[in-house]
């Protein structure tokens, strides 16, 4: 009988890191593929991030997620990045391919995935509410994907701006800018609504994005990335108005069955998946 005790490792690296349900679901995945695979979710600071690179890289691991606040920074210590990673300008998953660990992005496509399931976005008109890390990702393969034109509405002008120059530079999609200071009508050309800020993120999940919900039209598909609680105030609002909507769970899944995809390159089952979020979430 051949004997073997060497599992193949994943991991994440964040901080904080007790909070997230990541592990959880790669496990369960793991476990149902019936795969010797192991996932560790590590807390790591800052100052120790090239540290956890190079100890990942020491013991052979197949690769792993960073959080926050890692995205960007751990760029400098890989050895290549993946086409959307490096429009986006950061990583939420590393691949370790041959003795190179590439970085890559797989937010946006499994936002994008989760999309598809309810509608196909290309050549349709999208407003993105937020310019941070998740809308970044989220406006990239949007526009990768064909959409026919974004609108980014953020507080913070810069980044906003930033944002905008980026898909209008290196992408084909019409990308403009909206400030955030009032309460915002949604256009009626607008054909998906995406909510990529940390609004309605637990413990404030009575914040509310500021739109006016009275222009949420039945015919919209209306997308959050809050994962906890996933039933946000927004998509309270959008199901109230008739609205298709799609919670920040089914990114979190449809990222999560994208990385096992590049390091394993199996599928994971993601209704498993999505399962054991749902049974944590429902605690
Ligand atoms: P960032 O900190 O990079 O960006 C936060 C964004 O939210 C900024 O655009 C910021 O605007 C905006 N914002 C925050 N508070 C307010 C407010 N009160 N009014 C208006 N705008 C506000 O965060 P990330 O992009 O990394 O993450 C955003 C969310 O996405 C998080 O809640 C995270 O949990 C979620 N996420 C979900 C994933 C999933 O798989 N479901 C994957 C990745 C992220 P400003 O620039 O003006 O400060």
């Amino acid at each position: 009988m051949s004997l073997h005790f060497l599992s193949e490792i994943t991991g994440s690296f964040s901080q904080p890191a007790a909070e997230n349900p990541t592990v959880a679901m790669v496990e369960a995945a793991y476990k149902e593929m019936k795969i010797d695979w192991r996932y560790i979710n590590c807390e790591v600071p800052p100052a120790l991030l090239a540290d956890a690179v190079a100890g990942a890289k020491a013991m052979n691991w197949q690769g792993f997620n960073c959080s926050v606040p890692h995205k960007v920074a751990v760029i400098a210590h890989l050895d290549g990045l993946g086409e959307s990673a490096q429009l986006i300008g950061a990583v939420n998953t590393v691949v370790k391919r041959g003795d190179d660990y590439i970085g890559e992005n797989t937010d946006g496509k499994g936002f994008l995935q989760g999309l598809r399931q309810q509608v196909e976005p290309h050549g349709k008109s999208v407003m993105i509410l937020g310019a941070g890390g998740a809308a970044r990702a989220i406006a990239v393969e949007l526009a990768l994907a064909g959409v026919a034109s974004i609108t980014i509405v953020n507080r913070n002008k810069n980044r906003g701006q930033t944002l905008v120059d980026l898909l209008n530079g290196k992408t084909t999609v019409k990308a403009h800018y909206l400030s955030w200071d009032k309460t915002i009508d949604i256009p009626e050309d607008i054909d998906i609504l995406v909510n990529s800020t940390t609004i309605g993120l637990y413990p404030h999940v009575e914040q509310e994005v500021n739109i006016n919900s009275e222009t949420l039209r039945a015919e919209m598909v209306v997308a959050d990335v809050i994962p906890n609680p996933p039933k946000t105030k927004l998509l309270e609002a959008a199901q109230a108005k008739g609205c298709q909507v799609i919670d920040g769970l089914a990114m979190l899944v449809n990222q999560g069955v994208l990385g096992i995809k590049y390091w394993t390159g199996h599928d994971a089952n993601s209704d498993v998946m999505r399962q054991t979020l749902n049974a944590i979430f429902a605690k």
